[in-house]
């Protein structure tokens, strides 16, 4: 089996079938850049409607044509934060804004050192922006959960800005499960959506059977 069961408290993985069948698209080292970046849209929606489910609403009076009603609308009081981790969560941060445009992005900029697996920060926009951590809801923006090191940092830095766990989310495409485990020890309340936990991670830390390096198949780079 090329995936594994999710045993995991922490974990949503959502298995709707137009997610299935684009998760193909992207898995197929012959799909264009064109069809990988639609087909990753696709499903990151889909994985993207599980995790902002509980989002904060409130009332609000609205006249239709017809009549007075009141609706449920995005809370004033409480900000939605995307952070996409450069190069490859950027796709996703486009997809999300599409969908919440009132929502705040805050890049994160870390590549990964290749011999260690160590995330090396080389850009981080949550210190400029203004957000209040109490009423906060980030979502941390990465295709691929691997060995889990740059979402730990990722959650560090959210957590030394005073957010809390609970209020954490990764919205990832494909996970391993060695990442997985490694977030859910050591933070046992951020909770991880994905579309796929697949078998296992390579010694250069890549997903297997995964579809690659995200990064360059979105941006044709490789
Ligand atoms: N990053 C990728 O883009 N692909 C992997 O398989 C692991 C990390």
């Amino acid at each position: 089996m090329q995936t594994a069961i999710n045993k995991f408290k922490n974990v949503c993985v959502s298995d709707h079938p137009i997610l299935q069948h684009n998760l193909a698209t992207l898995r197929n080292k012959n799909s264009s850049p064109e069809a990988f970046r639609n087909a990753l849209g696709r499903i990151f929606q889909i994985v993207f409607f599980e995790a902002t489910k509980n989002i904060v609403l409130e009332d609000k009076q609205i006249s239709t044509p017809v009549a007075d009603t009141v609706c449920k609308v995005y809370s004033k009081d409480s900000t939605i934060i995307f952070s996409p981790i450069l190069r490859a969560g950027l796709s996703l941060a486009d997809e999300a804004v599409k969908i919440i445009p009132q929502a705040v992005v805050s890049h994160l900029g870390m590549y990964r050192d290749e011999k260690t697996l160590e995330p090396v920060w080389y850009y981080n926009k949550s210190y400029d922006i203004q957000f209040n951590p109490k009423t906060s809801t980030i979502f941390l923006l990465d295709p691929m959960l691997a060995t889990g090191n740059t979402l730990i940092a990722a959650i560090k830095n959210y957590l030394s800005l005073n957010v809390e766990q609970k209020n954490i989310h990764v919205v990832s495409i494909i996970s391993s499960p060695q990442g997985i485990a490694k977030l859910e020890k050591e933070f046992p309340d951020v909770k991880i959506y994905t579309a796929s936990i697949d078998k296992e991670l390579n010694a250069n830390g890549y997903i297997i059977p995964g579809l690659g390096d995200a990064g360059d198949r979105i941006y044709n780079t490789k």
